[in-house]
């Protein structure tokens, strides 16, 4: 599947996002988590828009968090959809809600590509027109099914696969694919000496 690299960015954008979400950070391994709020205040709104680049958004308030975590709710129950038609339905509601206005542009020395957030969009308008139009890119493309929750009993990390096969089942390889690889290594084992 090709994806154009601003809609790449998007997806990264919008995985980021909901998985800010306290249900979305199940406590494990130590790490802060469970309860927690990645979008607690204003502080972690500024450092989310810094980490993704979202320019343009000004200065920042209450009002701002709180639209930008109901966005993120919207985003999470399509990460849950169960078919591209219940998504599709969420998308189009998210997307006509910011108000999107298509608009070409090469700035920074970014090829062309098509900004859909209005000019002087908050930055919850801004997500959800941007973001929006990239989980609508892979509707469109057949793909939904790509937008997954990592399989880790313990996890639940959103995140889309990009794989050529379709075939991720984890949030990252790294973390949670290498923790069940160990944990089913140590109960095969258990099972050969025991
Ligand atoms: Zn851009
Ligand atoms: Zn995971």
């Amino acid at each position: 599947m090709l994806i154009p690299h601003d809609t790449r960015i998007a997806l990264d954008t919008v995985v980021d996002l909901v998985n800010t979400a306290p249900e979305s950070r199940p406590p494990r391994d130590g790490l802060a988590g469970g309860s927690e709020d990645g979008l607690a205040d204003i502080a972690a709104l500024y450092a989310f828009a810094e980490r993704h680049l979202i320019s343009g958004v000004g200065a920042l308030g209450e009002k701002d968090l709180t639209a930008v975590r109901d966005v993120r709710a919207r985003f999470a129950e399509v990460f849950a959809a169960p078919d591209p038609r219940t998504a599709a339905d969420l998308v189009n509601r998210l997307v006509a809600a910011a108000g999107t206005t298509p608009q070409l542009t090469d700035h920074d020395g970014y090829d062309w590509h098509v900004h859909y957030f209005a000019p002087d969009a908050s930055i919850a308008d801004h997500l959800a027109a941007d973001c929006g139009m990239a989980l609508a890119f892979i509707i469109v493309a057949g793909e939904q099914e790509r937008l997954r929750r990592c399989e880790a009993p313990d996890c639940g990390h959103a995140f889309v696969d990009l794989s050529r096969n379709r075939s991720r089942r984890y949030c990252s390889s790294r973390t949670c694919g290498n923790r069940l690889h160990v944990a089913a290594y140590r109960a095969r084992r258990k099972e050969a000496t025991g």
